[in-house]
């Protein structure tokens, strides 16, 4: 599933190639996960603009001589954005689901399962835009996402702390790998009840959530130099990664037999020594 670093290393990948971009064509493969919300014919002849992120939503601002808007987008559980320079891109497979052609180049997705999602807003402060962005948590680069605001997040909340981080309400990006690195690097027990985390504790959280997510975002801008596939970022962090999919191979801090547990219907890997309640 891609995460939020391979959204962020995607949307770099192409953000400064497509804007100021004139659409030519846009195109509908499958239906997504919602509908795009405006007939794509509609999309023609719109200037795009600057291409932001938040959480895993990108969006791409597009003004058009009528009225203008945006696309946010999704990549679901397997979708991946490609843009290929110039108009001489491969006609769509069977999952590309979603082609804009400007006159730079085309910017596909392709999305197998088909959970991901492009759909028009009029901005990012209307719905269904604002609807879809309303319950995020800070993002974890925000100067104000420190350990007072994790544990503030945290308090009242009887689940335990990596289903707490997982929600994505209180900081966004904290996805399975990295919510279980974090939680190794700053030795906290997953199990623990998100109330039972103490102010100091919720501070070396939070300094490690950004840390994951920062060696991750470099990861990827390192080796997705091409940027076919957005899922290369998770594989080449895993590369990395000190717990995530190391069950039974010893913890590099203490060498003790790393252990997975599910939680919330997810694997969690940890080590049991290192990582208190
Ligand atoms: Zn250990």
């Amino acid at each position: 599933m891609p995460e939020l670093p391979e959204v962020e290393v995607t949307r770099r990948s192409f953000a400064d190639a497509i804007e100021g971009a004139t659409v030519l064509q846009a195109r509908l493969g499958k239906p997504l996960r919602w509908p795009l919300g405006l007939g794509p014919e509609q999309l023609t002849g719109a200037r795009v603009g600057a291409v932001s992120r938040r959480g895993k939503y990108l969006w791409l601002p597009l003004s058009r001589p009528a009225a203008s808007g945006g696309l946010l987008l999704h990549l679901g559980m397997s979708g991946s954005l490609a843009f290929t320079p110039g108009t001489g891109a491969a006609a769509a497979g069977a999952h590309d689901h979603f082609d804009l052609q400007t006159d730079r180049g085309l910017l596909r997705l392709t999305d197998p399962r088909r959970f991901g999602a492009v759909v028009w807003s009029e901005a990012l402060a209307a719905n269904p835009a604002a609807k879809l962005l309303g319950g995020l948590g800070l993002e974890p680069f925000d100067p104000r996402f420190d350990g007072a605001h994790l544990h503030a997040g945290l308090s009242g909340r009887r689940v335990a702390i990596k289903l707490a981080l997982l929600a994505g309400d209180i900081v966004v990006g904290a996805g399975n790998i990295y919510a279980c690195e974090a939680l190794f690097l700053a030795g906290i027990d997953p199990r623990l009840a998100a109330s039972k985390l103490s102010r100091p504790r919720a501070q070396r959280l939070a300094q490690a959530v950004r840390g994951v997510l920062a060696q991750a975002l470099e990861a990827g801008g390192t080796t997705l130099r091409d940027f076919k596939d957005a899922h290369g970022v998770a594989g080449s962090f895993q590369m990395q990664a000190r717990v995530y999919g190391r069950e039974g191979q010893p913890c590099l801090t203490c060498g003790t037999p790393i252990r997975r547990i599910v939680q919330g219907q997810r694997s969690t890997f940890f080590c049991p020594q290192c990582q208190k309640r």
